[in-house]
């Protein structure tokens, strides 16, 4: 018998029409051969109670959250699983029978970058988190929970630099410490790993690089950029020229997405398929 519906997931935000993620979830449903629609919805703060009963009432399958709706969906939630409790924010959820559970998939994306693509497994190592916003939070609390023994917060405004360190030695087995962004900022030896997890050197600000004392970054070190588009940020370029490996915050974008995928749909995500799509869309400007 013919069945026309197709299954509903896609993403609440607001401001939401730049979001790519559309791409590569559509790119996966055809890879996949699945009959699912992603869709790209616009909800103001306000309005964010009537789409979680739109969402139900449609009975799509799950939905991603962006700015402002990552913390702000929690009251509506039935579960969240403990790392989206730890991080405080859900950037995916899944619809199970009318039943919400809240991931937050950003971190553990950001985790399986490191192990796949450059081939560093966070256990027992020690890194720098450059941020202490919604990324960094996710970035950190995931490393912690992967094993990482040490981890250091540089981040402008002290509360929230303050506020993670504490969330991360009181609930992780990890050693954190907040260290005041003022100047340049030198890493330490005996660091694996620098993540630069703000937003300097997004577009349209894509010669803006987090200052860093650039001496400080040598052969060895990895660093990574959370900024997916342009490929190549200004930061990777300068960390590059220095020796370090780099890498982009593509294969974070990809994965967290393939998580996402598996999540609602049940089926290995076909990630090769996601990688390419968003690959040619930012190519493509
Ligand atoms: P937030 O607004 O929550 O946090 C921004 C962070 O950047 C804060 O720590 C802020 O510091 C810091 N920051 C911003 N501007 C400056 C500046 N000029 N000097 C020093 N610090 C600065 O944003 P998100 O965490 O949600 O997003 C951060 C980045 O991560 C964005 O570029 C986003 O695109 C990217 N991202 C990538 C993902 C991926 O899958 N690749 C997933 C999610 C996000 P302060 O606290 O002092 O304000």
């Amino acid at each position: 018998m013919a069945n026309y519906r197709a299954e509903l997931v896609g993403v609440f935000g607001y401001p939401v029409d730049e979001n790519p993620t559309v791409i590569m979830q559509e790119a996966a449903f055809r890879a996949a051969g699945l009959n699912w629609r992603y869709l790209t919805i616009k909800v103001p703060p306000e309005a964010l109670a009537d789409a979680v009963t739109g969402l139900k009432a449609f009975g799509m399958r799950g939905i991603n959250l962006t700015i402002p709706h990552k913390r702000a969906i929690i009251p509506f939630l039935d579960q969240l699983t403990p790392a989206a409790e730890l991080i405080g924010a859900v950037n995916t959820v899944v619809n199970k029978d009318g039943k919400l559970l809240g991931e937050n998939t950003d971190g553990k994306g950001f985790i399986m970058g490191l192990r796949q693509d450059a081939k560093l497994d966070p256990a027992g190592r020690s890194a720098v988190v450059l941020g202490a916003g919604g990324a960094a939070r996710a970035i950190a609390v995931e490393l912690a929970l992967a094993g990482a023994k040490r981890i250091i917060v540089v981040n402008r405004t002290p509360e929230r630099g303050q506020e993670l360190v504490g969330l991360l030695n009181k609930r992780t087995k990890a050693t954190a410490e907040y260290v005041p962004w003022q100047k340049p900022y030198s890493v330490p030896a005996g660091i694996d790993t620098l993540v630069n997890a703000t937003s300097i050197g997004l577009f349209p600000n894509v010669n803006d690089v987090p200052k860093v004392d650039m001496v400080s970054i040598r052969k060895g070190l990895l660093v990574c950029d959370v900024i997916p588009n342009p490929p190549v940020t200004a930061f990777m370029k300068a960390a590059g020229k220095r020796g370090a490996t780099v890498m982009s915050g593509l294969p974070m974008l990809v994965y967290q997405g393939a998580i996402g995928f598996k999540l609602w749909t049940g089926v290995e995500a076909p990630v090769a398929a996601m990688r390419q799509a968003l690959e040619k869309e930012f190519a493509n400007g």
